[in-house]
């Protein structure tokens, strides 16, 4: 089974694709990496999802990526009065650290943090961004903030504080155990949600070691400051829109996601476009146009994959929103303008023979219109700066470690195979070919481009480049 397409699909498993037949349907329609959102949720639910993605890949032979997302440092107020409260525009309301709010006026909020560092003129944005406050007062056990935008207020609402940058490890101890079940169950990825600052990242790397990838997910303005460092730490970066959409204008969300994508692919790290993809599928049969448009600006952007959320999770349309999502990036992909698009930006060749053999892989194929890129690759390592360059050809991507073809799976333009360590030269050009063609890249007289470092299984020495002929 191969992709007609070089962006990859990720889709959030929950209550309306938790069934092992949907599962199928979603992966045969599309589905590259499915994410396993552990912020819902028990720890049995997702040890089924968990089994079934298994058994489906076992079942087709072919790898399939498995994201764990952690549910981070996430703010949100106690339980009100009721149950919900009207918060009038206007006026003046008093949070108070105290769990619960009991038949008091004031709004409980749980989070000691946030009372020690917040200051006057902070916003607080409740209920995913729909209420706006400003403090214009606070001190170790109360804040009391200007009601800019009102509105009701429920129980456990979300709080996003866009101007405060909060002392708090990304890890909560939930987080801790919750990443601790992951790892025994094997995931392939890690998302680390609501990353401040490059500490965080050398936080999460400690504990989960090279067991999963990490996934860093922007979604905090503070994230910004220091970008770099942490898509340099990061194995991959999630642009996590419906968080960071929230506490940053509209505006500046279409500019970020472009310079985000842009860091991502000139280090060479995959990038997640996520949220609100094709939103009104949640509903609806049938996307609105402009979101078929939004998926397209992340394929042209040049994204490793786009990310469903609610439409896959807990949506009526989980598998017409894959198709869809199948169909507007292969569409866009075959489009004449895509090529010049996503070729526009790329990436300075570093002086090394392993770096520039990669991108020789990318332009001898294009050349000679190869059927096929192969590259022998344990780590991964060389396959990610082959798919660094945007090549036109597809990349068959071959490593002995189950967990490394899982994590391709997520990768730009890369078909990811299983298979055992070649012993020399010969086999290698052997078994190149019978991937290329057992996996329906190639056919008799296709030439394909292979890629290795000999001696094979040492890390590290790509020094090879072979044109073979089937
Ligand atoms: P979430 O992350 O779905 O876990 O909130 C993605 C986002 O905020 O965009
Ligand atoms: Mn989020």
């Amino acid at each position: 089974m191969r992709r007609d397409r070089h962006a990859k699909i990720v889709a959030t498993v929950g209550p309306a694709s938790r069934r092992p037949d949907v599962l199928r349907q979603l992966s045969d329609s599309g589905v590259d990496v499915f994410r396993l959102n552990f912020s819902h949720g028990s720890h049995q639910d997702h040890a089924e999802v968990y089994a079934a993605i298994r058994a489906l890949e076992a079942e087709s032979g072919r790898p399939i990526g498995i994201l764990q997302d952690l549910q981070g440092p996430k703010i949100r107020i106690g339980t009100v009065r009721d149950g919900e409260i009207i918060i009038p525009r206007g006026t003046n309301v008093r949070f108070v650290p105290d769990g619960s709010g009991g038949g008091s006026e004031a709004i409980p909020l749980p989070h000691a943090e946030v009372f020690s560092t917040i200051a006057v003129g902070h916003r607080l944005l409740l209920d995913d961004g729909r209420l706006l406050l400003h403090v214009t007062g606070c001190g170790d056990d109360f804040i009391d903030a200007y009601v800019e935008v009102g509105g009701p207020l429920s129980n456990r609402k979300g709080v996003n504080l866009p101007d405060t940058p909060l002392e708090v490890s990304p890890l909560t101890d939930k987080d801790r155990v919750d990443l601790a079940f992951g790892l025994e169950l094997g995931v392939d990825w890690v998302a680390l949600s609501f990353v401040q600052r490059p500490a965080d990242i050398l936080e999460a790397r400690d504990l989960i070691g090279d067991r999963a990838g990490l996934m860093a997910k922007i979604e905090k303005p503070s994230a910004l400051t220091r970008i770099d460092e942490i898509v340099a730490l990061s194995d991959a970066v999630m642009v996590a829109r419906g968080d960071l959409g929230v506490e940053i204008a509209p505006q500046d969300v279409p500019a970020l996601q472009k310079e985000l994508v842009r860091a991502c692919r000139l280090t060479g790290k995959p990038v997640v476009i996520a949220t609100q993809m094709l939103d009104s599928m949640v509903q609806s049969p049938a996307p609105t146009r402009a979101e078929a448009s939004d998926v397209a600006t992340a394929i042209y952007d040049g994204a490793d994959a786009v990310m469903l959320s609610a439409e896959s999770a807990i949506g009526n349309y989980p598998v017409e929103a894959v198709t869809m999502m199948d169909r507007i990036i292969a569409h866009t992909e075959s489009h004449r303008t895509y090529r010049s698009i996503i070729t526009a930006l790329q990436p300075e060749l570093e002086p090394t023979a392993p770096h520039a053999l990669s991108a020789a892989a990318g332009n001898v194929a294009g050349a000679i219109s190869a059927a096929c890129i192969v590259a022998f690759s344990s780590s991964g390592t060389t396959t990610k700066r082959i798919a660094r360059g945007r090549p036109e050809v597809p990349i068959l991507g071959i490593t002995p470690s189950t967990k490394i073809a899982r994590q391709l799976a997520l990768l730009w333009g890369t078909h990811s195979v299983h298979s055992t360590d070649v012993g020399s030269y010969d086999e290698m050009v052997e078994r190149a070919k019978d991937h290329a063609v057992a996996e329906g890249f190639a056919g008799p007289r296709d030439k394909i481009v292979i890629i290795a470092g000999i001696p094979f299984g040492e890390s590290g020495s790509t020094n090879n480049l072979r044109v073979a002929t089937i």
